[in-house]
């Protein structure tokens, strides 16, 4: 799989996205404040952010949004195929099931608690998100529209499973879903994966399409990720050039709301499994993997990781190889326990940027989502983008919030997968454990390294 964010020649595409972000900041700001003062420079500003600077951003995100379904579809349903494994590893690969979803669960619990309780969007002064919901008037009356029919936690519930899975991916772009939308289609990929997982001999022309429809949709995201150092200059010149100092202050109390979430999850509940489940000291199991950490740190992508991990495991942890090539393998797409906390507090985050009041079956969603979109989302930098922009339109907060983001998403990407590979490490050192307090079971052929 290539990264998303490769570029071929001259800088580092974060590095050109970094001066996107600042350019287009910059030049919002002067013009936020030279505005202030002249009614007809404030007119020139209001014209080129609607004509010129949001169109182009527009482009970017259209270019993403055209292949979110394709590429949710296809990617959790090869996903679930290799965790397909699962059935057939028995034991190893149900434990590795189950340790995953509680380190899913509790990384997006602690992200979606953090915002909560820190609501880093709404330190935004009203009169500012007013402005800013009359510049994307149509989301936010679609916004209140979804919030005026929200639905009791059973109907969500329930609606996770389409009556037809077309009609909910249509909807899921457009917003006319009649359940749950992306989550439905999600759902959907899943049981297509475990299908798939469960007809193997039938099914391989099948799994190449699949394959093919991944490659395809990557290779677009790639195209508008080429596109997204000019699309983020113009997309913040004309949120800065209308809210001026306060988003930016805003966007700080988010960087600082994802790095505490991560912190939280390595430095508190991976000692604490550590210390309970593979009986590991943690300054001991950090020091062993730390060659790890470094390499997911500097190259934003689990994938490209994985070799090193898989080493460290090896030769440093000394856990039993056939378990912790099995576990690490899949656990560097399935189990992204930073990439879904992150993916639940943008969400968030956005939603009070924009004042959408989410519901209590809508923060529901949320969390599914995250926790899927954890095992959907590609081991690449960037591989989040595309699935925190369907989940804001599931959501009916504007798409264009990304763009808040984006700018800073390389140094949160450092840092999430970080913990993204961590959290491999720790679930390989938990499921090798709880093995070896059963010696003698037998480990199936199929992951004998
Ligand atoms: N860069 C992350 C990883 O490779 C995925 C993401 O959250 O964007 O683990």
């Amino acid at each position: 799989m290539n990264e998303i964010a490769s570029t071929r020649r001259g800088l580092p595409l974060h590095t050109k996205i970094l001066i996107g972000l600042v350019v287009g900041a910059v030049s919002g700001l002067i013009a936020n404040v030279v505005a202030a003062r002249s009614p007809a420079v404030a007119d020139a500003v209001g014209f080129a952010a609607s004509n010129i600077a949001e169109p182009i951003g527009k482009v970017f995100l259209r270019l993403v949004i055209m292949v979110v379904v394709p590429l949710v579809f296809s990617a959790l349903a090869l996903g679930v195929l290799e965790l397909g494994d699962v059935r057939r590893l028995g034991r190893v690969g149900l434990r590795t099931l189950g340790f995953t979803l509680i380190l899913s669960f509790s990384s997006v619990a602690i992200g979606i608690g953090l915002v909560n309780l820190f609501k880093p969007g709404a330190a935004l002064p009203p009169e500012k998100r007013a402005d800013l919901n009359a510049r994307y008037a149509d989301v936010a009356t679609g916004a209140e529209k979804k919030a005026a029919q929200s639905k009791s936690v059973r109907d969500t519930l329930l609606d996770l499973l389409p009556e037809n899975p077309l009609q909910e991916m249509v909807g899921a772009v457009d917003g006319t879903s009649k359940g749950n939308g992306m989550l439905a289609v999600m759902v959907f990929s899943l049981i297509v994966g475990v299908a798939l997982t469960v007809t193997p001999d039938r099914t391989q022309a099948l799994v190449q399409v699949l394959q093919g429809i991944f490659d395809v949709t990557m290779t677009i995201i790639g195209f508008a990720m080429r596109l997204a150092p000019y699309a983020v200059a113009c997309l913040l010149f004309a949120v800065t050039a209308q809210l001026g100092f306060d988003i930016l202050l805003t966007l700080l109390r988010f960087v600082g709301t994802v790095l505490l979430g991560l912190g939280l999850q390595m430095f508190v509940v991976y000692p604490l499994l550590l210390v309970f489940a593979a009986r590991i000291r943690p300054v001991e199991f950090f020091r062993k993997v730390s060659e790890a950490i470094f390499t997911a740190f500097g190259t934003s992508s689990s994938n490209a990781t994985l070799p090193t991990s898989l080493r460290v495991a090896r030769d440093e942890l000394k856990l039993k190889p056939e378990v912790s090539q099995f576990v690490l393998t899949v656990g560097a797409t399935a189990n992204q326990n930073g990439t879904a906390l992150f993916e639940g507090v943008v969400v968030l985050f956005l939603a009070q940027v924009f004042g959408v009041a989410l519901s209590v079956g809508q923060q529901v969603t949320v969390v599914l989502m995250a926790v899927l979109a954890g095992v959907g989302t590609a081991g690449v930098p960037g591989g989040s983008i595309p699935l925190i922009v369907i989940v804001l339109k599931t959501v009916q907060v504007p798409a264009e919030g990304i763009a808040i983001i984006i700018g800073v998403d390389r140094l949160l990407d450092m840092c999430r997968t970080t913990l993204n590979v961590t959290g491999d490490l720790v679930l390989a050192a938990c499921v090798s454990r709880v093995e070896d307090r059963e010696p003698g079971a037998p480990i199936p052929d199929s992951v004998q390294g």
